[in-house]
C-alpha cells in the first residue's frame, strides 16, 4: 500500500488520454489515486477506479463516496471534458452546447463542492483547461465557450478557495497526442499534411505528449508550487507565445 504520507488523488477523464496519463503519473509515484470516467478506467495498482458522469449531482456523490474510501483528497484534477459539441455560433445543437457547459465548466465546480468537505489545508485543484479557453477556433463556440469559462472559473476558485488554503491553477494544453487527436488527424482528408498541419502551430513544430501535460498537473498539485494559486499554465509548446502559426514564419 501506498505510503499514508502521500496525498490522495482524484482525476476525472481518467479512462484514457491525458487523464489516464495524470493518473498513471500519480500512480508510479505511489499516490493513492481515484480514477473517474464514463468508460472504467484502466486497473492500476493502489488505485480506484470508479464509473460516474461528473455532470450528473448522482454521480458526484458516488465519487464522493469513493474519495472517503479513498481517505481524503489532496489533489483534484478536474480533466474530462465533453469535446463533441461541434459546429459554430449560428448552428452548435442546444443540446451539444448543454452538455458542453454542464461537463466542462460546471462539473468542475459543483464536484469542487462535492469534495471539499474531504480536503484538507494545502491541498489543491488542477483543472485542464485548453489553449481554446484563451483563443477561439472557427466552427467551434461550445467548446471554446466552456474552457473561457473554465479559464476564469479557476481565478475564481483561487480567490475563493485561499481562505481555506486551498490553491487553484489550470493548465492549457495544445494539441496533444492523445486518441482523440491522433484519430482526428487519421480520418482527415490528408493526414500526413493535417499531422504537420497541428505541429507547426507550436513553436516546438511537434504535438505535446500526454505525459508533459501530466508532469505539469503534477508540479501544480504538488508543495513544490505552494505559492502559486490561480494561474492559467500553457503546456503547448510555444503556440500561444506566437499571435499566429508560431511554427511557421512567414
Ligand atoms: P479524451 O476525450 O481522450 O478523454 C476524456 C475522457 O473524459 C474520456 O475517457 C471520457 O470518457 C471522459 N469523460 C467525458 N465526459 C465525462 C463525464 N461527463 N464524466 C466522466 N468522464 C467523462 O480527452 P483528452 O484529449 O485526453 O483531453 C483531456 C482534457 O484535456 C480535456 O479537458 C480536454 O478538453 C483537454 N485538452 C485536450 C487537448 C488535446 O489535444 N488532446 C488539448 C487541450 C485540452
Amino acid at each position: 500500500a501506498p505510503p499514508a504520507s502521500l496525498p490522495g488523488v482524484v482525476i476525472t477523464g481518467a479512462a484514457r488520454g491525458i487523464g489516464r496519463a495524470i493518473a498513471e503519473l500519480y500512480v508510479e509515484r505511489g499516490h493513492p489515486v481515484l480514477g473517474v470516467d464514463l468508460n472504467l478506467p484502466p486497473l492500476m495498482k493502489g488505485s480506484l477506479r470508479l464509473r460516474a458522469d461528473v455532470a450528473s449531482a448522482a454521480g458526484r456523490s458516488r465519487i464522493a463516496r469513493a474519495a472517503r474510501e479513498l481517505g481524503g483528497v489532496g489533489v483534484l484534477v478536474n480533466n474530462a471534458a465533453y469535446q463533441g459539441a461541434h459546429g459554430g455560433v449560428l448552428d452548435v445543437s442546444a443540446r451539444g452546447w448543454a452538455r458542453a457547459l454542464n461537463v466542462n465548466l460546471s462539473a468542475p465546480l459543483l464536484l469542487t463542492r462535492d469534495l471539499i468537505d474531504l480536503m484538507p489545508k494545502g491541498s489543491a485543484i488542477v483543472n485542464v483547461a485548453s489553449v481554446q479557453g484563451m483563443f477561439a477556433e472557427q466552427g467551434n463556440a461550445a467548446y471554446n465557450a466552456s474552457k473561457g469559462g473554465l479559464v476564469n472559473l479557476t481565478r475564481a476558485m483561487a480567490l475563493d478557495l485561499a481562505p481555506r488554503e486551498i490553491r487553484v491553477n489550470a493548465v492549457a494544453p495544445g494539441a496533444i497526442s492523445t486518441e482523440s487527436v491522433l484519430q482526428s488527424i487519421a480520418v482527415s482528408a490528408d493526414p500526413e499534411q493535417t499531422r504537420r498541419d497541428y505541429e507547426d502551430l507550436h513553436a516546438l513544430r511537434r504535438l505535446g505528449e500526454p505525459r508533459e501535460v501530466a508532469q505539469v498537473v503534477y508540479f501544480l498539485g504538488s508543495t513544490e508550487a505552494s505559492f502559486l494559486t490561480g494561474v492559467i499554465l500553457p503546456v503547448d509548446g510555444g503556440m500561444t507565445a506566437s499571435f499566429m502559426m508560431a511554427g511557421r514564419p512567414v
